[in-house]
């Protein structure tokens, strides 16, 4: 039997695992104490905490929902929930999406946006819809008035870089765009949202996204806190793990693309390169607050206002009652973009809705990547000349991808398909 080694124990790590373990024989290394990468959460005196973000389920590929809910009993052990998300501007919530939502604005900052937006409806033909970076894309799209107002202060924040440096490539069926006409529309005949992937989500009854950690890891072999620091290839032999630790047929790597030229040895020129040429990718962290807060039934709270620090709130406490055991209140997780000090994090905390009390911090270095204009071309090449030794490349930061968990689940699916 073939043995594998699988880097990592995220989402991406433990649905390869499952993939391939009928037929090889799989560990999965992770350098972490605990399994589960980012969505893996802990229990905070008896409330929930998501570490990352907040992880809701949903997919819009079939096929991963039925490998997903192969695993798991959908109504006994799943919520199934519609997003309530909204938006905190002049003191007031409007709802999410912003642009079916114009109407919730005070008259003064509606009627600029209505005149801009009918303008671009004139001119519609005339328009181009070829946008070669992420700011010209959602003025093109939104208008400059809705880009000052929330588009353009949201964005800037989450990504912490110029917009207008953001390619487009990552937004490939991330965001599905409303045609203006549907805009006025939505706005006119107040529709609600619906095509965005998580405008309604599965959630688990108990333990948040834990919850699917401990359950795809069942029967795997995983090996915490071992951290592959080097990959060696021996000829008619394998690859060799950690100086001959391991000896493997095949590595599914889904650690952080820009470490793997300082781990994998192999003694290849055009290899090295093009190790070398994805070192300088930008990827931006968050830190978390779990906090307990007054009730009310929103999901997310975005915070685009530069009045606020965080960016958003995620109402954990909203998605499951279990969520709350440890409080007679509700919790929830403040997020805030980049490194920030604690101190000042509880002081952002007083001028946030709700009343927060901070119960546990954490800082994820990795969150959200960046791609520049070079990186599917870089990672595609770095594939090709690592798959005849047997590395094979999986998950967000491993190719460099804005996957959700479902995004990672079918990147499983095709890397077994095609290699396996
Ligand atoms: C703020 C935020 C909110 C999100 N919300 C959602 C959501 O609601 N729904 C959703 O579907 N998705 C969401 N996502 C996306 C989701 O978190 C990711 O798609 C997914 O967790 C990525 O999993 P992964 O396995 O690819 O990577 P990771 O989870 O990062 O796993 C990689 C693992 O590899 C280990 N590792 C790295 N290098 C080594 C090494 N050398 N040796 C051993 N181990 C190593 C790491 O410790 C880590 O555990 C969100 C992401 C963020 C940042």
């Amino acid at each position: 039997m073939k043995k594998i080694v699988v880097i990592g124990s995220g989402i991406s790590g433990l649905s390869i695992s499952r993939m391939l373990s009928d037929e090889y024989d799989v560990e999965i290394v992770e350098k972490d104490p605990k399994f589960g990468g980012l969505i893996k959460c802990e229990r905070i005196e008896g409330n929930l905490f998501h570490r990352v973000g907040g992880h809701v389920f949903n997919s819009r590929n079939n096929v991963v929902l039925d490998w997903f809910w192969s695993h798991f009993d959908k109504d006994k052990e799943f919520l199934s929930a519609t997003r309530n998300a909204k938006i905190r501007l002049n003191g007031e919530f409007v709802g999410y999406p912003i642009e079916n939502y114009l109407y919730q604005l005070p008259e003064q900052q509606l009627k600029p946006i209505v005149n801009e937006l009918m303008d671009k409806l004139s001119e519609e033909k005339l328009q181009t819809t070829d946008y070669s970076n992420f700011k010209d894309f959602l003025i093109g799209n939104f208008g400059e008035e809705l880009y000052k107002l929330y588009f353009g202060p949201y964005n800037t924040k989450i990504w912490n870089a110029d917009l207008a440096e953001v390619p487009l490539e990552w937004l490939d069926g991330k965001l599905p765009m409303p045609k203006l006409r549907e805009v006025l529309l939505s706005n006119i005949l107040k529709n609600e949202e619906s095509t965005m992937v998580h405008s309604t989500f599965f959630y688990p009854r108990r333990d948040g996204s834990q919850f699917i950690v401990n359950r795809l890891s069942e029967g795997l072999s995983i090996n915490c806190s071992y951290q592959v620091q080097s990959i060696d290839f021996i000829e008619n032999k394998g690859l060799s793990i950690n100086n001959n630790d391991k000896i493997v047929n095949a590595i599914v790597y889904c650690g952080d693309v820009r470490q793997l030229s300082e781990i994998v040895h192999i003694k290849d020129d055009a290899l090295q390169l093009a190790m070398k040429n994805v070192t300088d990718l930008v990827s931006n962290g968050t830190s978390n607050v779990l906090c307990e807060t007054d009730d009310n039934d929103i999901s997310w709270l975005y915070l685009p206002e530069e009045i606020f620090k965080a960016h958003r709130i995620i109402y954990t406490g909203n998605f499951s009652e279990t969520n709350n055991e440890g409080s007679n209140r509700k919790t929830c997780v403040v997020e805030f973009s980049g490194k920030q000090d604690q101190q000042e994090m509880i002081k952002e905390l007083g001028n946030l809705p709700g009343n927060l009390k901070p119960l546990a911090f954490n800082y994820e270095p990795n969150s959200y990547i960046i791609q520049n204009h070079n990186t599917r071309k870089n990672i595609a090449l770095l594939k090709s000349l690592l798959k005849p030794y047997g590395v094979f490349l999986l998950g967000r930061f491993a190719e460099w991808e804005y996957y959700n968990m479902d995004k990672c689940i079918e990147a499983a699916m095709e890397l077994k398909e095609e290699n396996f």
